[in-house]
């Protein structure tokens, strides 16, 4: 049992919002004096032929301690990776070692330009040919493009490429297969590759049902997408027969690979037999993510459809200098430039600082951290499907809702008054109540510990005191916001005169 939390919020919550920047400060502050002019005084708008602005922008007048204590104050009304542990289900939302973060800035990196002739790249295209090289050894597939700037534009990369691999044989074909355990991205990438998405289910123990793939399987199909391990946390364990049964149409296997972190250095989706992958080197390679930052979704794929890839891709040339080529049935290009270069430096950094061994071992420790959670919760929780799991595994807060009128929303909320992140609610969808975690590689034993006692307390508290579940949180910064009002009207403009 952790101490019980208090049920009443503090008069005036340290952490709370106090303002924006522009309601702080006096008109005389400044950060910057600028020097005093010492060239001549032009007229500004007769330079632009009169296109200078007629009044002043509204800007906020503080000083240096005011900017600097403003954004720290934001930043500790934030939570994040570095403030406590945070297992969102699939995001893998690991500590990012500092050391990445160095390498990527270092002025060498930082400060490139994609249009620099190759002879003043070398390095940088060095460094892009290794990591892709990594990334074949990885996935066991060798043609491998780092343009993809996330995971789904990986996802839409390998389906167009897939779509050209078959219009090459003459094969229109109409239709692509996802479970219905599969990401969100998935059935998005069909639809804007112009494909119809067919849903398979999954069978009881929560892999794909077998009867229903041979019956959706026929030569219209162009791929099966799947997940492995898939967004249960479950390994597939039908997977030899599911690509062999895929091959069998003249369709492609592809797999979501977004969930590396589970299988990498141990067991290689190419020698399972799929035709393409994508990575999130923002999840499993260790780049900071969330909120929308860059992140990068390199695919991996087949000799036979290196051809299709999107170029140019970064070659060594047999006279041993570093080069930019275009594959022979390129797509094209997909991303401007050559795809998150800062990304693919961190990823480049984590592969070389852990080498083979310890890529694996991070993928040990990640499943043995999930499957420890599993049986510390498995009394206080239901749990969707009982298997030893990968890297995460779902949780039902159904009983805590039919026993207690406890939701699972409110145990998420509950939880953040504990100092965790919560986990993933409500996916996947075939779960009721979802709870999805993932501890990954890179929390300690007691921290563990801390997060499985912190949801046996509410579990107790949902049975004890269902209203102060429902309640919270009462300790953040802000509690409960109308979510369908923020995301239905939106108010994310700043009124200088309101
Ligand atoms: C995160 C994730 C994606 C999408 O990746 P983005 O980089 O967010 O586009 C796709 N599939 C799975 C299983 C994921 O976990």
């Amino acid at each position: 049992m952790t101490e019980k939390l208090a049920h009443t919020p503090p008069a005036a919550p340290a952490r709370g919002p106090r303002g924006l920047i522009f309601e702080i400060g006096a008109p005389e502050s400044r950060c910057v004096e600028p020097p005093a002019l010492d060239v001549p005084e032009v007229d500004l708008d007769e330079v632009l032929g009169g296109a200078a602005r007629v009044e002043p922008p509204v800007l906020p007048h503080v000083t240096e301690v005011e900017i600097a204590r403003h954004y720290s104050h934001l930043a500790s009304m934030n939570f994040g990776v570095d403030s406590g542990s945070y297992p969102l289900g699939s995001c893998t939302m690991k500590y990012n070692p500092r050391v990445n973060e160095d390498a990527c800035r270092m002025a060498g990196f930082s400060g490139l330009h994609p249009a620099q002739p190759v002879e003043t790249v070398q390095g940088a295209l060095e460094l892009m040919v290794g990591l892709a090289e990594a990334l074949a050894e990885v996935s066991g597939l060798p043609g491998v493009t780092l343009q993809p700037a996330a995971g789904a534009h990986g996802e839409l990369t390998a389906l167009m490429a897939f779509r050209a691999y078959h219009a090459d044989r003459g094969d229109v074909r109409k239709r692509v297969l996802i479970p219905d355990s599969a990401h969100g991205t998935n059935p998005a990438t069909v639809t804007m590759c112009g494909y119809e998405t067919v849903t398979i289910p999954s069978d009881a123990t929560g892999g794909v049902d077998m009867a229903a793939l041979h019956a959706a399987l026929d030569t219209d199909v162009a791929a099966v997408m799947l997940t492995n391990p898939n967004t249960l946390g479950l390994f597939e364990r039908n997977i030899i027969e599911i690509t062999r049964a895929v091959h069998d149409v003249g369709a492609l296997a592809y797999c979501d690979g977004a969930n590396l972190n589970a299988i990498m250095g141990v067991t290689r989706p190419g020698d399972a037999g799929f035709d393409a992958l994508h990575i999130n080197l923002h999840k499993t390679f260790s780049t900071p993510h969330g909120g929308g930052g860059p992140g990068a979704g390199p695919v991996c794929v087949t000799e036979e459809l290196a051809p299709y890839l999107p170029g140019p891709l970064p070659v060594l040339r047999p006279d041993g200098v570093y080069d930019w080529q275009v594959p022979a049935r390129s797509i094209g290009r997909i991303r401007a430039g050559y795809g998150n270069f800062g990304v693919l430096v961190r990823a480049y950094a984590y592969v070389r600082a852990l080498g083979a061994e310890g890529l694996a071992e991070a993928s040990e420790q990640a499943v043995l951290s999930a499957n420890y959670l599993k049986e510390r919760l498995r009394g206080a929780f239901e749990l969707a499907y009982d298997r030893t799991c990968m890297h995460e595994f779902v949780l039902s807060g159904s009983r805590q809702k039919r026993e207690h009128g406890v939701r699972t929303l409110d145990i998420a909320k509950r939880l953040l008054d504990h100092g965790f992140h919560p986990p993933t609610v409500y996916f996947p969808l075939i779960v009721e109540e979802a709870l999805m975690i993932e501890p990954t590689e890179t929390e300690s034993l007691a921290e563990l510990d801390r997060f499985a006692d912190a949801l046996i307390a509410i579990a107790e508290e949902a049975a004890a005191d269902p209203d102060a579940v429902r309640s919270a949180p009462f300790t953040t910064p802000v509690r409960r916001v109308d979510e369908a009002r923020a995301a239905r009207t939106p108010d994310l403009r700043y009124d200088p005169a309101r």
